[in-house]
């Protein structure tokens, strides 16, 4: 008997990752997109946007048989960089020193998974933009060149992204919970160009942060030696993008807050003034499913930036279908309700966690305390790996359950609190007796 026809909404990055696992099953895959092909067609306007790929992330792309190349669009970043206000700079490792995160272009990445997509056999109608869909009868309108067209398949997947049409399908029905929430602040994509030698112009090894406590500054490496920045500001108030309406102003805040940055950005005033403004917002929502259509990606649970997760979130959840999938096929009932309720608890903890790591990376990053308490962590867990993970390293470097991260985070929080209490920061980390700390967490 032929396997199910597969509609997935959007070919993101995770809508192109999960027709791979699909196509691979034997599913007919149709991927719907309303941008053009990547591949033809310059659709982010000739800007570099890089992300974040982490342990979850790559375990997915394993799974998924599309690791070839992948360490050619990839560079790895051991640990932050951080720029003081005085331009000094220093280093914080993020693990261990073999540990990185990868940074990669969303949209190489991107094209890469699209074709492997295809050579799977799953097929692409790109410039079809989603205007409904009906989950009655497993149905997608669209609207292509002013001539309304529908699909029909049997199962349909909404990765369409924060604003997807297939959760707001889901709005009209009965019985399902919907929460949008939008930071204060908003981003800017700046780009640092490679130098006139054409070599980077900072350190390629590290994420770059200019912590300023309501805002900051970061940069990741590009692999044609550029680094995209993005500005993290609120959208009114005294440093805002609101504030900084004129020329002169932005160039006034740069040289006092980011003053390094001015000689390695030629071009500031233009880029501030041509690229977007963006919000960044947290979606949540249940169930996943109704009838045969589920959501997956941003779609299902959009985050803030701040974790470097959303994407890797949203692989994840491409692995852990495929494999219910193993599990429960031809029951689409089960899988989509084991899904959504194994997932669900661990979505809504990376959202915490992503929003709790705002004011860490803008704030806490440069203080003295934050640092001592981090090289106190390496050493508990370096004599105590079983019993104590830093919270960074069970979120990016493993493949935990993300509630047990944050569980296990917040036991260790307490009894740092405590430690803190007991130690002055004049300590040296050698000197405090772990056995002890370690026995506090029982
Ligand atoms: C500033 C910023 C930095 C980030 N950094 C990181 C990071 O370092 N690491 C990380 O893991 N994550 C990061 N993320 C999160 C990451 O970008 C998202 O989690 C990820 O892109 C989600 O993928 P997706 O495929 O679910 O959604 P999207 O990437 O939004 O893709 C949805 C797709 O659906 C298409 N679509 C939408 N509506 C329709 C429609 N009606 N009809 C047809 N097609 C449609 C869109 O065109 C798009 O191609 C960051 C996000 C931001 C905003």
């Amino acid at each position: 008997m032929a396997k199910e026809k597969i509609l997935i909404l959007g070919a993101g990055l995770v809508g192109s990752l999960l027709s791979i696992f699909l196509a691979k099953k034997g599913f007919k895959v149709e991927v719907f997109e309303k941008r053009p092909d990547p591949r033809k067609n310059d659709v982010l306007g000739g800007r570099s946007i890089n992300l974040a790929l982490s342990d979850r992330g790559l375990l997915a792309l394993e799974k998924a048989g599309v690791t070839r190349n992948l360490d050619q669009v990839m560079l790895p970043m051991h640990g932050r960089m951080i720029h003081q206000l005085d331009s000094q700079v220093h280093f914080q490792p993020y693990g261990k020193a073999n540990q990185a995160i990868n940074s990669v272009s969303r949209g190489l990445l991107n094209e890469y998974l699209i074709g492997e997509a295809e050579a799977a056999g799953a097929s692409f109608r790109f410039e079809h933009k989603c205007e409904r869909a009906d989950i009655d009868n497993s149905v997608l309108s669209f609207s292509t060149g002013g001539k309304p067209k529908e699909y029909g398949g049997d199962i349909i997947i909404g990765a369409d992204g924060a604003y997807s049409v297939l959760r707001a399908s889901f709005l009209h029905s009965d019985r399902f919970n919907f929460m949008q929430d939008y930071l204060p602040h908003g981003y800017k994509e700046l780009n640092i160009p490679a130098g006139k030698n054409g070599e980077f112009q900072i350190d390629p090894n590290a994420l770059h942060i200019w912590p300023r406590g309501k805002f900051m500054l970061i940069a990741l490496p590009n692999i044609d030696k550029s680094f995209t920045c993005t500005l993290f500001l609120p959208f009114e108030g005294e440093s805002s993008f609101e504030a900084l309406d004129s020329p002169e102003k932005v160039a006034t805040f740069f040289s006092e807050v980011f003053p390094d940055t001015l000689p390695v950005i030629p071009n500031l005033i233009d880029q501030f003034f041509t690229n977007p403004t963006s919000s960044l917002v947290t979606i949540r929502c249940y169930p996943w499913s109704k009838k045969r259509s589920l959501l997956l990606g941003d779609a299902s649970h959009a985050i803030v930036p701040f974790f470097g997760q959303g994407m890797n979130a949203g692989f994840e959840d491409c692995r852990l279908l495929d494999e219910i999938i193993d599990a429960e096929y031809p029951n689409w009932e089960t899988v989509f309700q084991t899904f959504e309720k194994s997932r669900k608890p661990n979505t809504d903890a990376i959202a915490k966690l992503a929003n709790d790591n705002f004011i860490e990376m803008r704030d806490k990053v440069a203080d003295a305390g934050f640092i001592w308490q981090k090289k106190l962590e390496a050493r508990i867990h370096e004599k105590y790996p079983d019993k104590w993970t830093p919270l960074y390293t069970m979120v990016t470097f493993s493949n935990m359950p993300y509630s047990k991260a944050l569980e296990q985070g917040n036991r260790q929080e307490s009894v740092m609190r405590k430690i803190r209490e007991v130690y002055p920061m004049s300590t040296p980390p050698e000197a405090i007796d772990l056995e002890k700390i370690v026995g506090w967490l029982d």
